[in-house]
């Protein structure tokens, strides 16, 4: 065993799809975000501390909430409301908040974009896939959802094979 100051983190562990709900102890509930409202994704500190692009000392304590709301400048939220990340403030584009966009990204870790996706989603997948299996991604450090893109991927995947020719 190295020296590892990180050791906690188990970057791309393999349990890439299990951690999606993260954060979210028994009985709490969702938090909303203070902006649109809509009940937001719990994520990790260290998922926050990664995407800030903002200094660290601004951050409080307590658990953070992650908005999905595309029309909502939020992305990160303190879960009493009293504070909010926007986009502007986190270093990478949020892909929920940008969807439309080609050179949006959707998997983080292996750096496929939207634009990407579209053309060769089915490929990309089995490309992230191998990648997980690898151990080689880092969903809780990369993509600021704090958890793997594989849910994204498929679903752009899903709703492009339908209006395919
Ligand atoms: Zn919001």
């Amino acid at each position: 065993m190295g020296e590892n100051c990180c050791g906690e983190v188990k970057a791309g562990a393999g349990v890439c799809e299990l951690n999606l709900e993260v954060g979210l102890k028994q009985g709490q509930k969702r938090a909303a975000c203070p902006e649109c409202g809509t009940p937001g994704k719990p994520v990790q500190r260290l998922t926050v501390q990664a995407l800030l692009g903002v200094s660290l000392a601004e951050m409080q304590e307590g658990e953070y909430g992650f908005c999905r709301t595309a029309g909502c400048r939020v992305v990160y939220f303190l879960a009493d409301g009293e504070q909010v990340f926007t986009q502007d403030q986190v270093r990478e584009r949020v892909f929920q908040k940008a969807t439309e966009l080609e050179d949006t990204p959707v998997c983080y870790c292996f750096q496929y974009t939207v634009g990407e996706v579209r053309n060769r989603g089915k490929v990309i997948l089995e490309e992230i896939n191998a990648g997980i299996q690898a151990g080689k991604c880092a969903c809780e450090l990369r993509n600021p959802q704090g958890s793997c893109c594989l849910g994204n991927v498929r679903e752009m995947v899903k709703s492009r094979g339908k209006t395919k020719q």
